[in-house]
């Protein structure tokens, strides 16, 4: 039985106050049942540690660097989140993957480095719309997946989480629907076993993320292989995410 996993992906919004008040009001909405992990700008994490201290809320780093320290300017290091209260950490995203150009192969070395430094990881995968049109998804994710936990042992599979983003649904309100979410998820965890073994498959969190909002969370969250929301805009409030939130409850309870 895989716990629902609910995070919310802040990117480059709110400012410290708003980011308090936020992993406030989150932290405050006790559930068990569901692990929630809030991603907010780096500088906040230290802030939004705090605020979430005591409760079972897990706070990550958007990015990191593959390298530990050094003439790096501008980077945040895996050993550097973990300091400020980070457990786990995005990689992978959409937005570092065709916007600042991060390859597969950048990211392999920064999912070792965080693994080495003792976070988790949450891998981000997903296709763009010119690659599901041209019937690309499959080889995208099998390439993305494969390229990025090269060389991770199963020892760390523990530390691993998947998400698959479709980039044409981020941000754009343009969810996919249950049913492609389902198939691609299928397809994830099919090619996770192949890489490592069914039990790691059966393990492994496939989370869905590509505009989740609460009124298509529950639809989403109900297939069985979608276990849990990456979630972006719909993160930034309290009463766009805290539904979410019960929604993974609601379904995963029935
Ligand atoms: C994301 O940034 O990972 C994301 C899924 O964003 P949104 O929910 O806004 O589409």
């Amino acid at each position: 039985m895989r716990t629902p996993y609910v995070c919310g992906n802040w990117k480059l919004n709110l400012d410290r106050a708003g980011a308090r008040a936020l992993a406030t009001a989150i932290a405050q909405h006790r559930v068990s049942g569901v692990d929630v992990g809030l991603f907010p700008p780096a500088v906040y994490l230290d802030e939004v540690a705090r605020a979430v201290a005591g409760s079972a809320v897990l706070v990550g780093g958007q990015n990191c660097c593959d390298e530990a320290s050094g003439a790096f300017t501008g980077e945040v290091s895996a050993a550097m989140l973990k300091d400020v209260g980070a457990t786990v950490v995005l990689l992978g995203h959409s937005e570092r993957r065709h916007v600042y150009g991060e390859t597969d192969e950048l990211i392999q070395r920064k999912v070792h480095r965080a693994l080495a430094d003792g976070l988790q990881v949450m891998l981000c995968v997903g296709e763009t719309l010119e690659e599901r049109d041209s019937d690309q998804t499959e080889s995208v994710v099998v390439r993305q997946m494969t390229a990025g936990l090269a060389g991770v042992g199963r020892d760390l599979l523990h530390a691993v989480s998947i998400a698959y983003e479709p980039v044409w649904a981020i941000g754009t309100g343009r969810t996919a629907t249950p049913a492609q979410a389902g198939a691609v998820h299928r397809f994830a965890r099919g090619v996770f076993a192949g890489l490592y073994d069914d039990a790691a498959a059966a393990a492994v969190r496939i989370l869905y993320g590509g505009s989740v909002k609460a009124d298509n969370a529950a639809e989403l969250l109900a297939d069985a292989h979608i276990d849990g929301a990456l979630v972006g805009g719909a993160s930034l409030r309290a009463d766009s995410f805290l539904p979410i939130i019960d929604a993974a409850l609601r379904v995963s309870a029935s």
